[in-house]
């Protein structure tokens, strides 16, 4: 299985893509999470991204396309993948459908005015990446690692800000790209995880 999910910052694809991904045994890419670790590690990758990241930019197609590229290839890739936070732009989805087809896309639908909200209680782990939302855990370490959590210096509001205006330029377009080829289904993001991932499983339930 295929999937990609597309949707703002904020609107809850890291939470939804870490339970099915787990739940289908298929790969979570998040190609924000790879550069966050390539940051941590001082690769020269993580040097040349930072800068796009921080101030809430995208980082260049061919770093990310090529990243992609070799991700696909690992091992835990071989029963499938979802992709949170890839493709954001047109020339990303083109490269995309030149290496791998891809069998849905869900569209997570949050209204812009929640999304500030939304982000501004968002935790992660220094660990492993696992994400978390200070309105539903409240500790200072997490609970799979044990490893320290921290505020995501691109969640601050005024990056925040930009970071959507960046969405609504560069990526919301693949909403309109992907309807075209009959894969985007679309669901209501503004309710709880649980009832969010129902939905999302339901649709894909017809993939297996
Ligand atoms: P995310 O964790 O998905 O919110 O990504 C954090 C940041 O990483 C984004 O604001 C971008 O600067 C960068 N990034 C992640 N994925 C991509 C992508 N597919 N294309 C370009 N930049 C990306």
């Amino acid at each position: 299985m295929k999937l990609i999910f597309l949707g703002p910052p904020g609107a809850g694809k890291g939470t939804q893509a870490e339970k099915v991904s787990e739940h289908y045994g298929i790969a979570h890419i998040s190609t924000g999470e790879m550069l966050r670790r390539e940051i941590r590690e001082e690769t020269p990758l993580g040097k040349a991204a930072k800068g796009y990241i921080d101030r809430g930019e995208l980082v260049p197609d061919e770093v990310i396309i090529g990243m992609v590229k070799n991700r696909i290839q690992e091992a835990d890739c071989s029963q499938g993948y979802l992709f949170d936070g890839f493709p954001r732009t047109i020339a990303q989805a083109d490269a995309l459908a030149a290496i791998s087809p891809i069998d849905m896309v869900i569209n997570i639908d949050v209204p812009a005015e929640r999304l500030i909200e939304r982000i501004s209680g968002r935790r992660m782990c220094t660990g492993c990446g696992t994400g978390y939302h200070a309105s539903m855990y409240d500790k200072d370490a997490c609970e799979k690692c044990g490893s320290p959590l921290f505020i995501r210096d691109d969640d601050k509001p005024e990056t925040v800000r930009n970071r959507i205006a960046v969405y609504e330029r560069q990526t919301q377009p693949l909403i309109t790209y992907y309807e075209a080829k009959g894969l985007l289904k679309t669901v209501d993001g503004d309710r709880t995880p649980e009832a969010v991932r129902a939905d999302i499983l339901a649709l894909t339930e017809k993939l297996v």
